[in-house]
């Protein structure tokens, strides 16, 4: 690695935490299509079907290539299967795709050798490559661990030397639900056990003088992920190395859950300018995948452009930009500490919502069940949904019935002042507003700024009391890195003022970027409800991103996403959504399930929805929904119950990590895990509204 790049990375994780600035890797050769290096990032997915089904294989293949997938990885769970690869491959060499083949192997390094000299990758998982998982806690001395390290070399250095043979490259892929038991001994399942589970295989392979490696750190924990892809980039950079980074969130789940979770993992990755390929892991048709990836990646594309342009204006970026303050870690989870705002916002208390109602019909009190609480004219009261928003915003618009009293409502500062009744109501400030204005409230008091304004006159003289919360607002084309500028400069300057973190987003005509790929010619009402399909996912992708990037470190008291394109039911649910994700604020079940693939034992989706239609109103209980159990019981990381499929027709049940009922059939199942979740006083019946 040449050794300015290694000087300008050492002890941190990205080029800038205030410019985009990609991390260039290293170049890998995968049959045609290079990553890594200058190569744009590229788009990948994983085949669902049996690999013995040829054709559904190859037909399956083709769709993916055709929705974006620059490459196809397929599983070989044994010789037989990564035999199978050669035909699948020659029949799609025969019908026109070239696009390189990646072999997905968990324990059998005996298909591995024979799929590395078929495929263009492969893909080993270091928890299981040489290891069966037992659950050993084993205390080893360095002597030992390192024989431990030896006996893997002996079964791994066939592999490193066929694909040096075949120029076939390889994927290292650690799964934090897989870290074997030798790691998970010594580092626990951290993400510095992952990034030392991938560095022991990756050392190996350059003893071996084998360097065509791409390197991931999956999990289903969008925090853990991105912890542990920046720790990674440090330790490779501390030891010279620079290999192209695959990402990738592990059984995300289905529909919006799924995307967000994907974002908030991928996104922040590639906000920090990291990742040269990226997978979306959905439990949904493998071909569904490639259009969130690629609306994922394309954001970067423009940003790429804007900093080459900085670059040739002679606006040099900065070696790392600001710096982080010396309390913020980018590798372990802590929420900035801020002063509780009157009991509305801030402190210990879960990131706040907002949402702008300003537009809506303000004559009707139903208008509120987008906001979460449902209107009974009946009984005219109002009962609340588990998502609903703490503020909304109102602007200079009165309501014409009376809210619920637990729902604040903001208004412009100048609306608010000629409020005759102010309860439950609280001021909106501009900057200087706040400055001049005579009658502050003394409750809560929220003031518009940007992250340029912290450098300001007007920034020096604001009177900081406990009712001041600040509303970050930003039109930067990197907006997530200006709005973490701003947390770094409060945290230098020792202000724990709470900051709810502000982002809108226009899309304009989305359809129409569709219409050339479609051969029919859609009705004005199909256009309209593709366009809202596409504007909704973008919204969960960007916003995901945006503001899950900064949740994730820790930063930000509230939401506030402005769309006013999209119905309000969609932003509070996607708010809400991705302060579930983060793990910050939980109102709803969390579904771990995998995408499925070549060994799946059920329909995943069928299933997944059926499990779903029963079990969603569990708030904060998380369920693994997996295919198999080629990755132990761990897979399933932090789930609190697990439905996995372990035979035909048989289902295994797990609390937690352990077995709890095996091999049942899967006509009774569901029910049997609504009877373990009972049994352990954690059902409730779903609410009638
Ligand atoms: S858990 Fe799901 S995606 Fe993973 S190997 Fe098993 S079936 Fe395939």
């Amino acid at each position: 690695m040449n050794t300015d790049a290694v000087k300008l990375l050492q002890g941190r994780y990205c080029n800038s935490l205030t410019e985009y600035s990609r991390f260039v890797t290293r170049e890998v050769n995968i049959g045609d299509v290079p990553m890594g290096g200058n190569n744009p990032i590229r788009i990948q997915s994983m085949t669902t079907t049996d690999t013995m089904d040829t054709i559904g294989t190859v037909e399956q293949s083709i769709r993916m290539v055709d929705a974006g997938c620059e490459y196809v990885r397929i599983t070989a769970p044994s010789i037989k299967e990564a035999k199978n690869l050669a035909e699948i491959k020659k029949q799609l060499r025969q019908r026109g795709y070239n696009v390189p083949l990646v072999a997905d192997i968990h324990f059998t390094p005996n298909a591995a050798e024979v799929a590395a000299r078929i495929v263009e990758k492969v893909r080993v998982n270091p928890g299981n490559y040489a290891d069966k998982k037992k659950f050993d806690q084993i205390d080893y001395t360095d002597l030992e661990y390192q024989g431990e390290l030896d006996r893997i070399y002996q079964k791994f250095a066939p592999l490193v030397n066929i694909c040096k043979e075949y120029g076939t490259a390889m994927r290292i892929g650690t799964n934090h639900g897989s870290l074997s038991d030798r790691i998970m001994s010594r580092y626990g399942d951290t993400p510095q056990g992952m990034v030392e589970s991938a560095m022991e295989f990756m050392r190996m392979c350059e003893t071996l003088n084998y360097y065509n490696l791409v390197i991931s750190m999956k999990s289903s924990n969008p925090q853990v992920m991105v912890q542990a892809y920046r720790l990674l980039v440090e330790t490779m950079v501390a030891e010279g190395m620079n290999y192209p980074l695959h990402l990738g969130v592990t059984e995300a789940g289905d529909g919006e859950d799924g995307r967000i979770k994907s974002a908030v993992g991928i996104g922040t990755l590639l906000e920090d300018g990291l990742g040269d390929t990226v997978r979306v892991s959905l439990t949904e048709e493998p071909e569904a995948e490639a259009p969130v990836a690629i609306e994922l990646v394309k954001r970067y594309v423009e940003r790429k452009a804007e900093s080459e342009k900085q670059k040739a204006e002679e606006k040099e970026l900065s070696a790392f930009g600001l710096q982080p303050s010396a309390s913020h870690s980018p590798y372990e989870y802590k929420k900035r500490h801020t002063y509780e705002a009157n009991a509305f916002i801030g402190g210990h208390m879960v990131p706040r919502v907002v949402l702008d109602l300003s537009k809506k019909n303000l004559k009707d009190a139903s208008i509120l069940n987008d906001a979460g609480y449902l209107y009974s004219p009946l009984l005219d009261k109002y009962n609340m949904a588990e998502q609903s928003v703490d503020f909304v915003y109102l602007a200079d618009e009165l309501p014409s019935f009376v809210f619920p009293s637990n729902l604040k409502q903001l208004y412009n500062y100048t609306t608010w002042q000629k409020l005759p009744d102010k309860t439950n109501c609280h001021p909106v400030f501009s900057l200087r507003e706040y400055l001049e204005a005579g009658n502050h409230s003394s409750a809560l008091n929220l003031v518009r700024i940007s992250p340029a304004d912290i450098d300001s006159d007007e920034f020096g003289s604001l009177p900081f009391d406990n009712s001041l919360v600040f509303v970050l607002e930003t039109t930067a084309l990197h907006g997530m890195a200006d709005q973490r500028g701003f947390f770094f400069k409060l945290e230098e300057l020792g202000l724990e003022v709470p900051v709810i973190v502000k982002r809108s987003y226009e899309f304009g005509v989305l359809s129409d970027e569709f219409e050339s790929q479609k051969s029919k010619v859609k009705s004005q009402n199909e256009r309209l409800t593709e366009d809202l399909e596409l504007k909704t996912q973008n919204l969960q992708l960007y916003a995901a991103t945006d503001l899950g990037a900064l949740l994730v470190d820790g930063f930000g008291d509230g939401i506030w996403i402005d769309a006013p394109e999209l119905p309000a039911n969609v932003i509070t649910s996607t708010a809400f959504g991705i302060l579930q994700a983060t793990r910050s604020r939980i109102s709803k079940t969390e579904y771990i399930s995998c995408p499925s693939c070549g060994r799946t034992l059920f329909d995943l989706m069928v299933t997944t929805q059926m499990i779903r239609s029963r079990t969603s109103h569990l708030k904060g209980l998380k369920i693994g929904i997996m295919g198999c159990i080629v990755n132990g019981p761990g897979e399933m990381a932090d789930a609190d119950y697990g439905y996995v499929g372990s035979g035909t027709d048989k289902i295994t049940l797990y609390r937690g990590k352990e077995a709890v009922k095996k091999n049942i059939s899967s006509a009774n199942a569901l029910d049997e895990l609504i009877g373990i979740i009972k049994e352990d006083g954690n059902w409730v019946e779903q609410e009638q509204v």
